[in-house]
């Protein structure tokens, strides 16, 4: 990993999985206050991602293939988002999804593993979506003995949260936490010192719409949950991002 695209910024507020490059910039030059881990869903979107992060010192690129963007001969394209690799801090919007999209689940579990592979060898961590399949993720993801991970909008069974846990690696929790009840489970049930925050936006989802603002509501909704002081999740959070990153 080149470490060195780590850049000091005095935003202490995590955002660990959000898609910056469909805001407008004027909005993105607003979200300063915020670290924001930036997903790509695609080789485009991977380049725009790299191009905020030589822009803005808040901005964490992670480069990637979302599950829903997996379609027949995309192993081309995923090697060329893979040769974008030395100017990345992470891999992601990557993963399988069983829900929405189980049409391609075969061809999903291909273009995956090409991603962890490649975390392996390069030592990237993983930003990951699972939906309708966290087992299933969860297991590749220990088959390829990948040290880092975060497991995006965790809705999952507690029992597998438990292996997360267990294995060193993260989940998010994102503002819906408020209004989704297995979500509310998990965060119940994690330890803090496995959680980051995250708004997953732009996105509208029951009423929501998610953008890094959200994420001070997270913050206060954790520490009431926990019953800790909000400064002490703000902290936490962070440490938990250096965690996931180095
Ligand atoms: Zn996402």
């Amino acid at each position: 990993m080149n470490t060195e695209i780590w850049k000091a910024s005095s935003s202490r507020l995590v955002d660990a999985h959000c898609h910056l490059y469909e805001f407008p910039s004027e909005e993105v030059e607003k979200y300063q206050e915020y670290r924001i881990l930036a997903v790509s869903d695609n080789f485009e979107s991977s380049l725009k991602t790299l191009k905020l992060a030589e822009r803005f010192d808040n901005v964490i690129p992670c480069i990637g293939l979302h599950p829903w963007e997996v379609r027949e001969n995309c192993l081309e394209e995923v090697e060329q988002i893979l040769k974008l690799a030395p100017k990345a801090l992470c891999l992601g919007e990557i993963g399988l999804d069983k829900l929405f999209t189980p049409q391609t689940f075969k061809l999903q579990l291909k273009v995956f593993s090409e991603f962890l592979k490649f975390s392996k060898e390069y030592e990237l961590p993983v930003n990951v979506h699972a939906a309708g399949a966290w087992r299933e993720v969860y297991d590749l993801i220990r088959r390829y003995d990948i040290e880092k991970a975060v497991f995006h909008w965790y809705s999952g069974p507690l029992d597998l949260l438990e292996e997360i846990v267990g294995s060193g690696y993260f989940i998010t929790i994102n503002p819906t936490v408020t209004i989704n009840k297995k979500h509310m489970r998990a965060l119940q049930a994690v330890e803090l010192e496995n959680v980051l925050t995250e708004s997953d936006g732009p996105y509208k989802y029951r009423g929501f719409y998610l953008k890094p603002e959200l994420v001070k509501e997270v913050v206060k909704t954790i520490a009431k949950v926990k019953e800790v002081e909000v400064e002490n999740v703000v902290a936490q959070v962070y440490r938990n991002l250096e965690r996931f990153l180095f």
